[in-house]
């Protein structure tokens, strides 16, 4: 008996040493990734809902390198959440959905965007609210200013902050032309003529004929206002929250378009005018998911590249996990080139989205835990 304890003494030392030794290589990893976030470094991941076991949830995270989740005010709203992330050192920023509000379409249609068709914005999930609303945009900046007080998040992550597109289904094949454009409904229409000091003529007597007449005559002048209209959304809300929270961080959800894309559409579609939008914000996080829009991984890359040279912030490039909208699947291989075209500088870090498609992939866990603790 003794003889056997003796025989055991060393290995059971030495399995101690190596439990010892793995907790603290563990540790120096986190520690790693909160003093890249510090730095500037995000390694985010977007969660919706979750119904598992919080502190497990927190410690996967922890050992894989995440520092930051991008949390649904829903999600945000549990104590339990907020606490667990003080205590792990794992930054919230809660997702704030501007324009895309399918409770108050409900409620009131008449807020629906108008189409250059004249007809309500809307396909399949994706439907928008008319941005020049001022009750609409009051109340959201009140909402926005709710969450701030109730969750006091570590950052704003404002998203749908754009005229409508059904951006994830469009493809590299397609033309301005081909895209849709909005808003056209009465409420634009009288502002726009006032604001930027033009007449519409009588005679355009259809919402068709008045998007064409625009885009004809005063296309540069057109896509100015609509641009207009979502970076004062943008200086608004990150206006009121930093008097709530001073440092306060502030992203904004990207349509992953670069400037020559679709001849300019991220202006004249979207809305977004990213040099404009930058000096407000900390952070641009275009959703550059290349499966879902059918581009190559090195694609992610180009966007961010692209944003950067117009826009004095830092760039938070988000990417997919798993397939979407489409059926062919996005592999493991593909996920890791992805991963790698996502972290090239001037890159800030990565948002994966999401949470819930990760989790049914391990193997790509593995590929986020290597590349992170790699850098
Ligand atoms: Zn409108």
């Amino acid at each position: 008996m003794i003889e056997r304890e003796r025989a055991f003494r060393p290995i059971s030392i030495f399995i101690i040493y190596l439990f010892i030794f793995g907790m603290l290589a563990d540790c120096k990893k986190e520690k790693a990734a909160e003093d890249k976030r510090d730095e500037g470094q995000i390694f985010g991941v977007k969660i919706y809902e979750y119904q598992g076991n919080l502190p497990t949830l927190f410690e996967e995270w922890k050992g894989m390198g995440i520092n930051t989740a991008f949390v649904s005010e829903i999600l945000a709203s549990r104590d339990e959440f907020r606490s667990l992330a003080k205590a792990m050192n794992i930054a919230v920023f809660v997702i704030f959905p501007v324009f895309y509000d399918p409770e108050s379409l409900e409620k009131d249609p008449d807020l629906y965007a108008v189409t250059d068709q004249g007809e309500r914005a809307k396909e399949e999930w994706v439907a928008f609210v008319c941005p020049s609303r001022s009750d609409y945009r009051r109340q959201k900046i009140e909402l926005a200013k709710h969450w701030v007080k109730r969750l006091d998040p570590d950052g704003l992550s404002i998203d749908f902050i754009r005229h409508f597109v059904f951006w994830e289904k469009v493809y590299p094949d397609q033309t301005l032309e081909s895209l849709v454009n909005t808003c056209f409904d009465e409420h634009c229409m009288r502002k726009f003529q006032q604001d930027m000091e033009i007449v519409i003529p009588d005679s355009m007597d259809t919402v068709p004929k008045i998007a064409h007449w625009i885009r004809k005559n005063c296309l540069l002048e057109w896509t100015q206002w609509k641009c207009g209209l979502i970076t004062s959304m943008v200086e608004e809300i990150a206006g009121e929250v930093r008097k709530i929270k001073p440092r306060i961080l502030i992203n904004v959800h990207a349509v992953p378009w670069r400037q020559k894309d679709f001849s300019g559409a991220v202006k004249i579609v979207a809305g977004q005018d990213f040099a404009k939008i930058a000096p407000v914000v900390d952070f641009l996080s275009p959703m550059t998911y290349a499966h879902m829009v059918k581009r190559e991984p090195p694609w992610i890359h180009s966007v961010v590249k692209d944003i950067s040279h117009q826009a004095d912030c830092r760039i938070l490039p988000s990417i997919q996990v798993r397939e979407a909208y489409l059926k062919d699947r996005l592999t493991v291989e593909e996920f890791r080139a992805s991963l790698t075209e996502a972290l090239k500088p001037p890159s800030q870090g990565v948002v994966f989205w999401s949470w819930e498609a990760l989790s049914s992939e391990p193997e790509k866990k593995d590929v986020i835990a290597e590349l992170i603790h790699l850098r």
